[in-house]
């Protein structure tokens, strides 16, 4: 299976084993078998193939506490698609907006010491991931490898839909959540994001005066 077509912001969303299973195309999930390109996609909660929720790598379902963010998280499904598969990109890259999310942030009033583990950037804007991850003590994945259990994955893809839906300014109020040398890290790379949105979007519009109106040659 070969992944050279997928564009380098979307590698580290690509599982290096399965991390899910969809069990219309798979029925014996359980069982070892041929390893399909859809158990890898780190962005599915789907399947590319035929659409059914997918489930654990055992083929065990998998009740998401995120369910009212559906609709937002099937949203972003396509645009990592897209931008994986075919280098389409919105504003900015939604692969690396996941990325960031994942960043730890400090929660005022800060919590004691033993407690900071739990708190990431998509706390703030996904309120209720804090309390599932402290009830489930559940270890949250890194920026280095941002592919979340599959229960948890429909907070991270709304988060990724808030984010790319209210622009820069939302990446920028984000960083207001984090200290010292995470801070920098995460503006640095905000910044560096919103840049270049910036310098594509200028080549566009340089692009469009520069193409010649048919209607000219005409005149
Ligand atoms: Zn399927």
């Amino acid at each position: 299976m070969t992944f050279t077509n997928v564009v380098q912001s979307s590698h580290r969303l690509i599982a290096t084993r399965p991390a899910q299973c969809c069990t219309n195309c798979s029925p014996d999930c359980a069982e070892p078998m041929p390893i399909l390109r859809s158990h890898l996609l780190g962005w599915r909660i789907t399947c590319p193939l035929c659409g059914d929720q997918l489930r654990e790598p055992d083929g065990h379902e998998a009740p998401s506490p995120f369910h009212q963010y559906r609709g937002a998280a099937l949203r972003v499904e396509t645009l990592l698609d897209d931008e994986a598969e075919r280098g389409i990109q919105t504003w900015t890259s939604p692969a690396e907006i996941a990325q960031l999310l994942l960043m730890r942030r400090i929660p005022r009033p800060i919590p004691s010491q033993h407690e900071l583990w739990r708190f990431r950037v998509l706390g703030a804007i996904v309120p209720d991931l804090d309390d599932v991850v402290a009830t489930d003590h559940e270890s949250l994945p890194t920026p280095a490898s941002p592919i979340l259990p599959l229960h948890l994955r429909p907070a991270l893809l709304a988060g990724v839909t808030i984010v790319e839906r209210a622009g820069p300014e939302m990446l920028r109020m984000l960083g207001g959540h984090m200290m010292g040398g995470n801070r920098t890290r995460f503006s640095d790379s905000a910044e560096n994001m919103i840049a270049r949105a910036r310098r594509s979007r200028t080549s566009s519009q340089m692009q469009l005066i520069g193409e010649s109106d048919p209607r000219d040659s005409h005149n």
